[in-house]
């Protein structure tokens, strides 16, 4: 990369930040990290999957503003860039299940998203964020290195489309750095999870948290025999917020998750343990529940090496120290005994 891509100094103390989606599940996290470190936080937000509701208590806090509207409106975008030193692009359409359901509308506003963000970015020249997904690897070996081929699949398999827009964003975002040396960094989120993650977008450990201090059964997709890294939210943010504020990472694509594997089955057989649950553990067939060549990547690891170097650590919380938090707060919402 350009060496004058990195000359901009990326996240002074105090800066003003903008995080597009930060009233999401990560992004509000991230909007959380960033104030307490002393950045006012201007978080924009179409509400269409993230909620006031997990912002609430930032919302009273010095230096927390919220804009309500599309990042991909240029005009919106420019505006709220204006007056940010530095950009996290979290904005975006997740989970399997909207996927499964508006593959259309998922990818095309994904990549506007993007688009958007990064001309505008480019423009104004601002150090900028943006999130990529491991779904971009499709089903390739592990561990995933930044250095593989992408992998999305066949255009029908729906969900390869998912990781085509991603990957896209990607190629658009190199293509800024080196076009109009934007400083930007591509952080690929691994299996991110939490408090205030919601259940009803597919995503597994809040589901199964739910079922299980429910008493409903478990339900693992497959023979479980599928693994995942399970990194937490707040390790995640902070991994977001160190990668951008290391030029060194400007123009660099870079894993963001935890690297340590575990199969769906024995994170269900973890959370009933945890939550000591009675709830039966089963198996329901792919095609159930997945439409027909969807496809589910039978492992998915990253390597680590990368975020290492560029930040000096990687998220290690233990997953059954995450399952143990998830419980308490789903116990506590359900107004049961903790
Ligand atoms: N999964 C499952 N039961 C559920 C939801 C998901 O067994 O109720 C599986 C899913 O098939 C995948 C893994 O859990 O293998 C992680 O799914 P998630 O949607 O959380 O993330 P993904 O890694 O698929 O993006």
């Amino acid at each position: 990369m350009d060496p004058a891509v990195r000359k901009l100094a990326a996240l002074p103390a105090g800066a003003p930040v903008l995080v597009t989606g930060g009233a999401g599940f990560i992004g509000s996290h991230l909007t959380a990290a960033l104030l307490r470190r002393g950045h006012p936080v201007h978080v924009l937000d179409d509400l269409s999957t993230g909620s006031l509701d997990n912002i609430a208590p930032l919302r009273q806090l010095p230096g927390f503003r919220l804009t309500v509207g599309s990042a991909a409106d240029p005009e919106i975008a420019a505006a709220c860039v204006a007056d940010a030193a530095a950009v996290f692009h979290l904005a975006g359409m997740v989970g399997v299940r909207l996927l499964a359901a508006t593959p259309v509308v998922v990818m095309e506003r994904n990549l506007r998203c993007t688009d958007v963000m990064l001309r505008v970015c480019a423009e104004a020249a601002r150090p900028t964020l943006i999130t990529s997904s491991s779904e971009v690897y499709g089903h390739g070996p592990v561990p995933f290195r930044e250095s593989d081929p992408v992998r999305p699949g066949v255009p029908d398999g729906l969900r390869g489309g998912y990781a085509c827009a991603k990957a896209m964003g990607e190629w658009l975002a190199m293509a800024h750095a080196h076009e109009h040396r934007l400083p930007v960094v591509v952080a690929r989120l691994f299996n991110t999870v939490g408090p205030r993650q919601p259940g009803d977008a597919g995503m597994v450990l809040p589901r199964f948290v739910a079922q299980a201090v429910r008493g409903e059964p478990i339900t693992v997709y497959g023979d479980g025999s599928q693994t995942r890294c399970f990194a937490h939210v707040e390790e995640v943010a902070v991994a977001l917020i160190d990668l951008l504020a290391n030029p060194a990472a400007h123009g660099a694509i870079c894993n963001v998750g935890s690297d340590r594997e575990v199969s769906v089955l024995a994170l269900a057989n973890l959370v009933r343990d945890v939550a000591g649950s009675r709830s039966p553990v089963e198996l329901v067939p792919f095609a159930e529940v997945f439409p027909r060549g969807f496809g589910d990547p039978p492992r998915r690891v990253p390597c680590l090496s990368r975020l290492r170097a560029l930040t000096g650590r990687a998220p290690e919380r233990p997953i059954g120290e995450i399952v143990r938090e998830l419980v308490v707060a789903a116990r506590q919402e359900l107004a049961l005994p903790v």
